[in-house]
C-alpha cells in the first residue's frame, strides 16, 4: 500500500515538472522543433526494431532453408496431377537428378509402372480427402536403381491459395532389403524344415519295409519248434524290433504332423472297447511291476462316438505307457467322464493318473517339446524317443481338444486329455469292426495272389498265408501280377504292394479294373500293401480302385481279418 502511494506521488511530480518545462519553452517554433525531434527519435527507434525483427525473420528463414535442403529426407511439393513443383537437395540426390531438371517433371517417371495407380490414389487421398497419408512405395532413381521410400504426405496451401501436396520421402531401402533377406531366410528355414520332415518320413518309410521282414520272420520262426535258448533269443529280437518300430512310427508321425500331412478319420467306434484294449495292452506290464491299473468310466450311457479311434488310442497308449514307465509302486487310474456340451456333443475327459516319480517343476515346461525327456539326455534310465507327448498334444489339438498335466517331483502325475466328440446311437456291436473269425472252411482253400518285390516280405506273407491253408501265387511286379491273373482263374483276391519296380501296384490295379487281365477278374478284391501308413494315401489307394489297405509292418490278424472281410463281401 505504501509503495503504491509513493509511485502515485512520484508520477504526480514528474507530470508537473514536464508541464513546467514545456511551458518554459520560449517560442512555439522551439516547441515544434522539439516535437519533431521527439518524433524523429521515435521513428528511428521503430526502424531499428523493424530491422532487427527482419534480421530475425531472415535468420529463421535461412535456418528453415538449410533444414529443408540438407535434411536427410527428400521433400517434394506435388501438384494435383503429380508434377514436381519443388524438391529439396536431398530429394534430388535420391533421384540422382539435378534440381532444375526435376521441376515440372511428372513424378511417376520415377515409379515402377505397377506403382502408378497407388501413387495417384495417394495424391487423391491428400487432395480430395485432405488426409495425412503415409505409405511405403518403391521408386527408382534416374539411373534405374530401385529404392523403397516411406511417403508421408499432407495438404499445404501456398501464398496464392493453391493446394499442393507436401511429401516427405524417407529412404527405407536398407530396411526393406533387410526385411526381404529375413523373409527369404525364413522361407529357406521353413523349406529346409519341410525337406527334413519329408526326409524323415521317407526314411522311416524305407525302414518300415525291412522291419516288416524282421518282425514277420521272427514271428514265423517263433511258431516253429525251438529250444528254450533259441526261443529266448528270438523273443529278444522280436521285442527289440517292436521297440525300434515304435520309435520309427513316432518319428514318422512327428514328421507328418510337421509337414501338416495328418488328416483325421471320422468313423463310429466304441469307447469301452477302445479303453478295454488299452487296459489289456498294459495288463502284463503292470502285473509284472506289481502296480495296479484301474479303469473308471462315467459316460452317462454314451459309448459309441464318431472320431478317429486309432489316434485316440495312440494318445492313450502314450499317456498310459508313460504312467507305467514312470511308476514303480502304487497305482495307475484311467478316469473317463463324458460331459454333454451345449452344441449337442460330448466332451470326453480322460485322466491318466499315476503315483510315479512325477515331473520336477523346473522341467515341466519342456516335456511337450520334441525330443525332450525330463530326466535329460545323460544316463537315461527310461527308453523313449521323447516325441510321444509332442505328438499326443498335436493330435489332441487336431481333434479340437487339449492335453494338459499336473505333476510334482515324487508326487505322481495326472495327464488330462479332453476331446469333444459326437455321440452316435449305434450299438458297440455295430461300431466295432467284425472280429477275426477264420473258422469258415472255404477261406482255407482260397487262392491269393501276392504281388510284392521284397523277397523277405514275400516269404513272410507266403508262409503266413500257407500256414492258414491258403494257396499262394507270387508276382514280383505289376506285369507279373497281370500275367498271373490272366492265366490262373482260381485267384480270388490280390495283396498288392504299392511300390514295385517295372509296374507299380497302383498302375497294375488300374489295368486290372480296366479289364486288361480279363473281364472275369475286373472286380477282384485288391488289398494294397504299403509302408505308407498315411491317411491321405489310403483315400488315394481306394480311389485308385483298391478295396482296402494294409500298412506295413502288418499285424498277422489284420491281414486275415481284411482278406476275410472282403471275401465275405464277395459272397453276399
Ligand atoms: P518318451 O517317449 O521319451 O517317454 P514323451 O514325450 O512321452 O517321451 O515324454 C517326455 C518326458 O516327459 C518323459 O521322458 C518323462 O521325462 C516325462 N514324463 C511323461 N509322462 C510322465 C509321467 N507319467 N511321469 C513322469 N514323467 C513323465
Amino acid at each position: 500500500m505504501l509503495s503504491e502511494n509513493n509511485n502515485a506521488e512520484i508520477r504526480k511530480r514528474a507530470e508537473a515538472k514536464a508541464k513546467r518545462q514545456a511551458e518554459s519553452m520560449a517560442t512555439p517554433t522551439e516547441k515544434l522543433i522539439y516535437e519533431l525531434n521527439v518524433h524523429q527519435i521515435e521513428l528511428e527507434m521503430q526502424n531499428d526494431e523493424l530491422r532487427a525483427s527482419q534480421q530475425e525473420v531472415q535468420k529463421a528463414r535461412r535456418q528453415y532453408e538449410a533444414l529443408f535442403e540438407n535434411a536427410p529426407i527428400g521433400y517434394f511439393l506435388f501438384s494435383r496431377q503429380g508434377g514436381i513443383l519443388d524438391v529439396n537437395h536431398h530429394g534430388a540426390l535420391m533421384l540422382k537428378a539435378e534440381r532444375k531438371h526435376l521441376t515440372h517433371k511428372p513424378f511417376v517417371v520415377f515409379l515402377p509402372r505397377d506403382t502408378h495407380p497407388r501413387f495417384f490414389r495417394h495424391l487423391q487421398s491428400v487432395f480430395e480427402r485432405e488426409e495425412v497419408v503415409s505409405e511405403e512405395m518403391p521408386f527408382s532413381d534416374r539411373s534405374g536403381g530401385l529404392l523403397w521410400g516411406r511417403f508421408e504426405s499432407r495438404l499445404q496451401r501456398n501464398a496464392a491459395g493453391e493446394d499442393q501436396c507436401f511429401t516427405a520421402i524417407i529412404d527405407i531401402t536398407d530396411r526393406k532389403s533387410m526385411e526381404q533377406d529375413l523373409i527369404a531366410a525364413k522361407e529357406q528355414a521353413v523349406a529346409a524344415n519341410r525337406a527334413k520332415s519329408h526326409f524323415l518320413a521317407n526314411m522311416s518309410h524305407e525302414i518300415r519295409t525291412p522291419m516288416n521282414g524282421i518282425i514277420g520272420m521272427a514271428e514265423l520262426t517263433l511258431d516253429t519248434e525251438l529250444n528254450k535258448e533259441q526261443q529266448g533269443y528270438l523273443d529278444a529280437i522280436h521285442g527289440s524290433a517292436e521297440s525300434l518300430l515304435a520309435i520309427i512310427n513316432d518319428i514318422l508321425d512327428f514328421s507328418r504332423i510337421e509337414a501338416e500331412k495328418i488328416t483325421l478319420e471320422h468313423r463310429p467306434f466304441s469307447l469301452s472297447i477302445l479303453l478295454g484294449a488299452v487296459q489289456d495292452l498294459f495288463r502284463p506290464m503292470v502285473d509284472n511291476k506289481g502296480i495296479s491299473l484301474e479303469l473308471n468310466q462315467e459316460l452317462n450311457g454314451h459309448d459309441a462316438f464318431i472320431g478317429d479311434a486309432n489316434r485316440i488310442r495312440q494318445v492313450l497308449v502314450n499317456l498310459v505307457g508313460n504312467a507305467v514307465k514312470f511308476t514303480h509302486e502304487g497305482r495307475i487310474q484311467i478316469n473317463v467322464k463324458g460331459l454333454e456340451t451345449e452344441d449337442g456333443r460330448v466332451e470326453l475327459r480322460i485322466e491318466v493318473k499315476d503315483t510315479g516319480i512325477g515331473i520336477p517343476e523346473a522341467q515341466q515346461h519342456e516335456i511337450f517339446q520334441s525330443f525332450t525327456q525330463a530326466e535329460g539326455n545323460y544316463g537315461r534310465a527310461f527308453p523313449g524317443s521323447g516325441l510321444g507327448l509332442t505328438i499326443s498334444r498335436s493330435l489332441a489339438d487336431l481333434m479340437g481338444g487339449s492335453l494338459s498335466f499336473e505333476s510334482g517331483e515324487d508326487q505322481g502325475s495326472t495327464f488330462r486329455f479332453v476331446i469333444p466328440l459326437k455321440a452316435t446311437t449305434l450299438t458297440p456291436e455295430e461300431v466295432t469292426k467284425p472280429a477275426l473269425h477264420n473258422n469258415q472252411p472255404h477261406v482255407h482253400t482260397t487262392h491269393v495272389l501276392v504281388a510284392e518285390d521284397n523277397a523277405i516280405n514275400v516269404l513272410v506273407i507266403r508262409t503266413l498265408l500257407e500256414k492258414k491253408g491258403y494257396t499262394v501265387t507270387c508276382a514280383g511286379n505289376g506285369h507279373e501280377a497281370l500275367e498271373a491273373l490272366s492265366t490262373q482263374d482260381s485267384i480270388r483276391i490280390v495283396l498288392m504292394d504299392v511300390s514295385m519296380p517295372g509296374m507299380d501296384g497302383v498302375t497294375a490295379t488300374r489295368k486290372i479294373r480296366a479289364g486288361e487281365a480279363g473281364s472275369a477278374v475286373k472286380d477282384i478284391p485288391i488289398i494294397a500293401l504299403t509302408a505308407h501308413s498315411i491317411k491321405g494315401a489310403r483315400e488315394e489307394f481306394l480311389a485308385d480302385g483298391m478295396d482296402d489297405y494294409i500298412s506295413k509292418p502288418f499285424n498277422q490278424d489284420e491281414v486275415f481279418e481284411k482278406i476275410q472281410a472282403l471275401l465275405n463281401k464277395e459272397l453276399t
